[in-house]
């Protein structure tokens, strides 16, 4: 080692499933020393291989380092894998997808344990992981010094994204950008499957709706600034009225083209209430209050 060389944090990760296997060799690529753990120990191997070394059980790995990152399938598999571990004095990163309600429950869970607590959200797929050019990112939430004191060790499969000490609010962003993709999916299935039938090229549609979908997104950035202000009907460009007008066009559409209109519906629906409590001067702002209840 040179004088110059810092020497790489050493880390512990339980789960070797997919995505853990992916966090796992992204540390090793980059030189940190990492110990593994998982229930089925065989997935270790390929890891092992590579330089990591494998506990004999999650207690052992949680003993063998400070920095302890989990990525198992839900939280149940946290609660079962870590039940039997001494987290006392551990800084505890979960890197399992949960619900805002299980991360602030988790993380009450390792303060009572000892541990500090870092929630997160990955928001990547395996491909993704230790290959920063594909934009993948993790957002944390939960203990500040915990994230700032390993920053660098997180930075290393994927970017970070700090999003405050509430522990649920990594799930919470990452559960609403999921959501938000779903419903770019359910467009875009509802566009293919008007086309379906036809003689167009879904190959020639693609191109098409993924840069409309691009077009369009930076409108929620006009909706922010309505919700921040409270004036649903600043800067408006299409008027609630004119669209909620727009609604029999979508859905004779459907009909014509034999395309149910179960995806479209819910959203018009709720259009067509905003409008009818005397909003047409807004634009779809006003949806966001009739769904929060
Ligand atoms: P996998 O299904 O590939 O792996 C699941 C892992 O959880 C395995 O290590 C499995 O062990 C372990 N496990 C399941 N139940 C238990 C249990 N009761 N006790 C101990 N270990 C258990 O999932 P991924 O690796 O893909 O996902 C891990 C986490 O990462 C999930 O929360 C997922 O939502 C999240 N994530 C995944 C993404 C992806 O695209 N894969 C994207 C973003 C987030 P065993 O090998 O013994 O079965």
């Amino acid at each position: 080692m040179t004088q110059h060389t810092v020497e790489k944090t050493s880390l512990s990760l339980l789960g070797l499933g997919a995505m853990g296997s992916a966090l796992g060799r992204a540390w090793l690529a980059e030189g940190h020393g990492l110990t593994v753990w998982n229930r089925t120990a065989d997935r270790a191997r390929p890891l092992v291989a590579e330089g990591a070394k494998q506990a004999d059980s999650a207690a052992e790995a949680v003993a063998a380092n400070s920095l302890v990152v989990v990525c198992l399938l839900d939280d149940t598999s946290v609660e079962e894998a870590l039940s039997g571990a001494d987290l006392e004095g551990r800084d505890l990163v979960n890197l399992t997808t949960g619900t805002p309600a299980q991360a602030r429950a988790r993380a009450e869970w390792a303060h009572e344990r000892g541990a500090r607590y870092l929630d997160g959200g990955i928001m990547a797929v395996p491909p993704m992981i230790g290959v920063p050019q594909t934009g993948g990112y993790v957002f944390y939430s939960g203990s500040q010094e915990l994230f700032h004191r390993h920053r660098e060790t997180l930075a290393v499969p994927a970017g970070t994204r700090y999003v405050g000490r509430d522990a649920g609010f990594a799930a919470l962003h990452d559960v609403a950008l999921l959501s938000a993709m779903y419903g770019m999916f359910a467009g875009a299935a509802h566009a293919f499957a008007l086309i379906r039938k036809e003689d167009i090229d879904p190959a020639s549609l693609a191109p098409l709706l993924a840069d409309w979908l691009a077009a369009m997104a930076p409108a929620v950035h006009g909706t922010a600034g309505q919700l921040r202000s409270g004036d649903y009907t600043r800067g408006v460009v299409s008027s609630l009225a004119m669209q909620v007008a727009g609604i029999p066009t979508f859905l004779s559409t459907a009909e014509e083209q034999g395309v149910s209109q179960e995806l479209l519906s819910p959203y018009f629906a709720l259009m067509r209430r905003r409008l009818a409590e005397g909003r047409g001067e807004e634009d779809l702002t006003g949806v966001i209050d009739l769904l929060v209840r």
